[in-house]
């Protein structure tokens, strides 16, 4: 009996032993293709040779120095290539080891601009229903998952929920996308009026939703009607690329595909494709420049703020990306997966939605096509079919009805962006085998 202490105290797990391109090996030599990279991870697959040496280079120079004493090369020759790369002025990089520690970063730096800039009663967020941020105290406020939230309350920050763009369940018969875009953006008005648009500091969404809704991206115009709408009223537009950016929607920053640059940019797991823990929170110069001309300090910090094994991980995984022209391979291999997926499950009696942007793909499993009806949340339908697939040797990422309107299961699909086109007849025959043991 091992003595980690895993999220859940009732299951156990096959022990992870090693991994080889698109395949994680468990203990007994089983080998599953990892069509999740985890927690859409592993964008360059296991084992990468470049990435190794990169890593194995940069520990041998040097591994760590604190970043209130130093910069380190690495560090700074990432920070260049990320400010280089992104949209607008978003010209400043604040490393950080994660997800969560990338969005409290940015609800930081947003609460402290206004605080610098003279409005410090701007402090409420605005997040949307169904969204994931991330498990750190900030972070799960931002977040509105009921189930998630309810034992922590109250929580540290104010936050009010908006709906989430979700066309498959809440586009209306009678409306076209932009309709309901606009029908969406009006509701966030209407909040930021409830609230008073002094108070309002923060809108945080993700441009293609995750974990919480399946490969979501937003309806056109959506994201330009928010944009529009925060800066009439002086709000700080803050997207949580963690999960959909570098690379994983076909571009380097999926708001990117919205028309849209956000004022603070949150990345993490495919930054560093799992070879190391890192995150980022990309901050425009605006806001850089308030400081600047203020305090000239963000009060926050963190103790492994730009590792320069991290760094040095994750300008190898950038590198290559760019170096393979792996961008332009995921946006083929999306559209052939997209298509292989429809010509499996369209008609299966379960498959309710299948849709996603890029190398990120959801599957939303229904009780009946026709209502849409979701199944019951008791049911768990979401981990009989992630352990339905890890028998089949395929890793997918499924999600559940939550409390908060119990809106079905889906499945994410995420895997690495080297995989080979015969990966897919793989994919979709494992993920096959899976849902037939879980529905037969
Ligand atoms: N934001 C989003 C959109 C996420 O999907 C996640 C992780 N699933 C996080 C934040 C939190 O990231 P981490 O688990 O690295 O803290």
């Amino acid at each position: 009996m091992s003595h980690v202490l895993h999220r859940s105290l009732t299951q156990s797990y096959p022990t992870a032993v090693g991994g080889d391109g698109v395949y994680l090996i468990d203990a007994e030599g089983k080998r599953y293709f990892d069509a999740c990279g985890g927690a859409a991870v592993s964008c360059l697959g296991h084992g990468d040779p470049a990435v190794i040496a990169a890593v194995q280079q940069q520990v041998a120079t040097l591994a760590y120095a604190h970043s209130s004493f130093f910069s380190t090369e690495p560090m700074e020759a990432l920070a260049d290539l990320l400010a280089e790369q992104a949209p607008g002025e978003l010209n400043y990089v604040y490393f950080v080891s994660g997800g969560s520690e990338a969005v409290e970063a940015a609800l930081k730096l947003a609460r402290q601009y206004f605080v610098e800039k003279g409005e410090p009663r701007r402090r409420h967020v605005i997040a949307r229903r169904q969204s994931y941020h991330g498990n750190t105290l900030g972070a799960l406020a931002a977040g509105g998952n009921q189930w998630r939230r309810q034992q922590f309350q109250p929580l540290l920050i104010e936050v009010s929920h908006v709906s989430p763009c979700y066309a498959y369940r809440d586009q209306l018969p009678s409306e076209t996308p932009e309709a309901y875009g606009v029908r969406l953006v009006a509701e966030l008005e209407a909040e930021i009026q409830r609230l008073g648009p002094e108070q309002v500091m923060a809108f945080i969404a993700e441009p293609v939703v995750g974990a919480t809704l399946g490969a979501v991206p937003a309806v056109p115009g959506y994201f330009k009607g928010v944009r529009d709408l925060c800066d009439r009223h002086g709000i700080l537009l803050i997207c949580d690329e963690v999960m959909c950016g570098m690379g994983r929607t076909g571009a380097l920053f999926a708001s990117t595909q919205e028309g849209i640059v956000p004022d603070l940019l949150c990345i993490a797991k495919g930054l560093g494709a799992g070879y190391q823990p890192i995150g980022a929170t990309l901050v425009s110069q605006t806001i850089v420049d308030t400081f600047r001309n203020g305090s000239g300090f963000f009060q926050h910090g963190h103790t492994y703020i730009g590792h320069a094994t991290a760094c040095a991980a994750a300008l190898a995984v950038q590198q290559a990306i760019a170096e393979r022209g792996l961008l332009a391979r995921i946006n083929s291999l999306g559209e052939q997966l997209q298509q292989a997926l429809e010509e499996r499950f369209s008609t299966h009696p379960h498959v309710g939605d299948i849709r996603g942007r890029g190398l990120f793909r959801g599957i939303e499993l229904v009780q009946h096509k026709a209502s849409k009806a979701p199944f019951e949340p008791t049911l768990k339908l979401h981990a009989k079919v992630k352990t339905a697939a890890m028998d089949a040797g395929l890793m997918c990422y499924p999600m559940g009805g939550t409390l908060d309107g119990r809106r079905g299961d889906h499945i994410l699909l995420a895997p690495p962006f080297i995989m080979e086109d015969r990966h897919i007849d793989e994919l979709v025959d494992k993920l096959e085998q899976a849902l037939n043991t879980v529905f037969n």
